[in-house]
């Protein structure tokens, strides 16, 4: 069975890694975003795909869920002696990632290429692909300082600021990586991991191609919204910025046609008769990964849930 996962960091890496477990009885493939990704001390540090990559190898921060475990922080200490910014939190180990995957990417090698290759490396047997190798960078329009880039927003004013709009800069141009729409025509599922539907799925949503063939596939997505709230990040609070109560009905009709059905937390029990009666089939059960266990269990209940009806009879919800 061929399942793709659609990423974002640290929600999307922990589902994927929930799947990676359920190998080989299924093949995996990984679409991240890159829509993150910009360049910091001249490197081009791509956080989504490195959070993936990391969960993936068993490398991962357990505490942060981002950037490498048995870190040290003495090249980004010295930078600040010298009066350098150390607002965006650079491990040395999470630093030669960023080194020499720049050094690659400056020889001409695409993204795609270089992360095949740094993932063969740590032993990943999922395959991790880049939603595109061509530029895409979120921009966020905010009441307080205008527009901000993605990092500068998330990290640097921790996502205080207030949004107005969200724009994705290169999109237009922007074609799905190798192998992106080949493993979407290829899926017998496709799941959106309970990843920030606004910055971190819409710009995979957003790429040439890819929308559209994901509506003529089986898609599943996880919800990241629990009782109104997230378990980290600012999705809630874009929800409520952007006019929209935060729920899993809400992160449905965010996915709009995509759908055939909804996972949701138990806690949120409450919305199973509004979403199915707009035709979606929904899962209600644990979604909160706190250990490996969780992720497998969730992974496993998903595979099973979406195997309970024929996918001929896929229904088509309309709110
Ligand atoms: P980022 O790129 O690191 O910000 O991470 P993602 O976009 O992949 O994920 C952030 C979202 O994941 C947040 O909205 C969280 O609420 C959600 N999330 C994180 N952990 C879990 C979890 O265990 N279960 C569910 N359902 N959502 C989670
Ligand atoms: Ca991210």
């Amino acid at each position: 069975m061929n399942v793709t996962v659609l990423a974002g960091g640290v929600g999307g890496a922990k589902l994927a890694h929930g799947f990676a477990l359920c190998q080989p009885e299924i093949d995996l493939t990984v679409i991240v975003n890159t829509g993150d990704d910009f360049d910091h001390f001249g490197l081009r540090i791509c956080p989504d795909l490195d959070t993936v990559c990391y969960t993936l190898a068993g490398l991962a921060n357990p505490q942060t869920g981002w950037g490498r475990k048995d870190e040290t922080y003495e090249v980004l200490r010295c930078v600040g002696e010298l009066g350098g910014p150390t607002w965006f939190r650079l491990g040395d180990k999470d630093l030669a990632t960023h080194l020499e995957r720049t050094r690659r990417l400056s020889e001409g090698q695409r993204l795609s290429d270089v992360v095949t290759a740094f993932c063969s490396t740590w032993g990943i047997k999922a395959r991790v692909l880049p939603m595109s190798d061509d530029p895409v960078r979120t921009m966020v329009d905010t009441r307080e300082y205008g527009w901000l880039d993605f990092q500068n927003y998330f990290v640097r004013h921790a996502c205080r600021p207030t949004i107005q709009k969200i724009a994705f800069e290169g999109i237009e141009q922007a074609l799905p990586a190798a192998g992106v729409l080949e493993a979407l025509e290829d899926s017998d599922l496709i799941v959106i991991a309970p990843s920030n539907p606004w910055v971190s799925i819409q710009p995979i949503l957003s790429v040439n191609g890819i929308a559209s063939m994901i509506q003529s596939q089986k898609a599943v997505a996880v919800s990241p919204i629990i009782q109104g709230q997230t378990l980290k990040g600012p999705a809630a609070k874009m929800y409520r910025e952007m006019g929209i109560e935060p729920s899993p009905v809400a992160v449905a009709q965010h996915y709009s046609t995509l759908l055939w059905g909804l996972v949701m937390d138990e806690l949120d029990r409450g919305f199973e008769s509004t979403l199915m009666s707009s035709g979606i089939m929904v899962l209600s059960t644990q979604t909160i990964m706190q250990n490996e266990q969780d992720r497998l269990s969730l992974a496993r209940e998903i595979l099973t849930f979406s195997q309970d009806r024929n996918p001929n009879q896929m229904p088509r919800r309309e709110f």
